[in-house]
């Protein structure tokens, strides 16, 4: 992830403080996700929907769902006990801009409380071009989206299904729209000069190599940071929909392809795969101390 390097100041600006855009800024400062985005507009095949959006975040214990009146509460709350906090993220634990009320009402909330706090979302980025101006009104400046393709012959491995314009559509035509709109929201945000980070997750035999075009494909659109993830397969967790039996990469497979992307821009390495719900610097959850009834008792 990025350095201070020759970045120009007014985009170190947004990454010195952001524990995800920057490798220094993780050991110093918290971020915060709120889970009040329960629903989902897509299938993909790694997610089991009785645990939190894969696109953020490792399959585990579901979210205690908040509304957002709730999650502002949380927010401020977390923010006067842990002062390093800096950035709170909607991450889920479905889509954030399939829940585009309950998001937008969260971050309005917070800001007119907390104007500090740096505002960041996660999506799939099938409604992103239906949002960007709102986006951009709100100072969100941060935005990840979740690309795995830019193939639909390959999405349509990785997709069984879109929930678009009140239809659902399937197969390749269902990855060919989702990947238009990605690109397409992609483009629209960093016009905007909003920081972008794509989210893959590597699934060997299907993306695996074609993340390398990927890598391409989100470069060449301004994204700012490249986050491979891996596949987490935890049969424990039930079966992960549609990838039976289908591996995750070893640590070195990971390393391998992050390290084929590198030079094209900006890698992180450092992504904790965090919950929907998570709080605190990365790599710690403090979640369970901020629970709706300890943060009542708090106030
Ligand atoms: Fe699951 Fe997230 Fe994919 Fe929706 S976008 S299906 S919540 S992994
Ligand atoms: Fe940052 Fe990764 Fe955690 Fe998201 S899931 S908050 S990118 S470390």
């Amino acid at each position: 992830a990025a350095g201070q390097g020759d970045l120009p100041p007014e985009i170190w600006e947004k990454v010195k403080n952001h524990p995800c855009y920057s490798e220094q800024a993780h050991h110093h400062f918290a971020r915060m996700h709120v889970a009040v985005a329960p629903a989902c507009n897509i299938q993909c095949n790694y997610c089991n929907r009785k645990y939190d959006c894969a696109n953020e975040s490792r399959p585990g214990v579901v979210s205690e769902k908040l509304t957002p009146e709730q999650a502002a509460r949380k927010v401020i709350a977390v923010a006067s006990t842990i002062p390093q906090m800096t950035v709170l993220g909607i991450a889920g634990p479905g889509d954030a801009l399939a829940n585009p009320a309950k998001t937008f009402k969260t971050f309005e909330l917070v800001t007119a409380t907390a104007p500090d706090i740096k505002l960041c979302l996660s999506t799939n980025g099938l409604m992103l071009p239906d949002y960007v101006e709102q986006i951009a009104a709100m100072n969100v400046d941060h935005v990840t989206i979740t690309i795995n393709m830019i193939d639909p012959e390959i999405g349509a491995q990785i997709y069984p299904w879109i929930f678009y314009n009140h239809r659902r559509f399937t197969g390749v035509e269902a990855s060919k729209i989702l990947s238009e709109r990605q690109l397409l929201g992609l483009e629209m945000l960093t016009a905007r000069g909003i920081l972008v980070k794509v989210n893959s997750v590597m699934i060997p035999g299907i993306n695996d190599r074609h993340l390398i075009e990927v890598n391409k494909a989100v470069k060449s659109r301004g994204a700012f940071l490249h986050n491979i993830m891996p596949l987490i397969s935890e049969p424990e967790h039930g079966t992960v929909f549609g990838l039976e039996g289908r591996r995750g990469p070893s640590a070195q497979e990971l390393k391998a392809l992050q390290d084929d992307c590198e030079g094209e821009m900006n890698m992180m390495r450092h992504c904790r795969q965090c919950r929907a719900d998570a709080v605190g610097l990365l790599g710690e959850d403090r979640s369970a101390e901020f629970t709706t009834d300890k943060v009542m008792e708090m106030e």
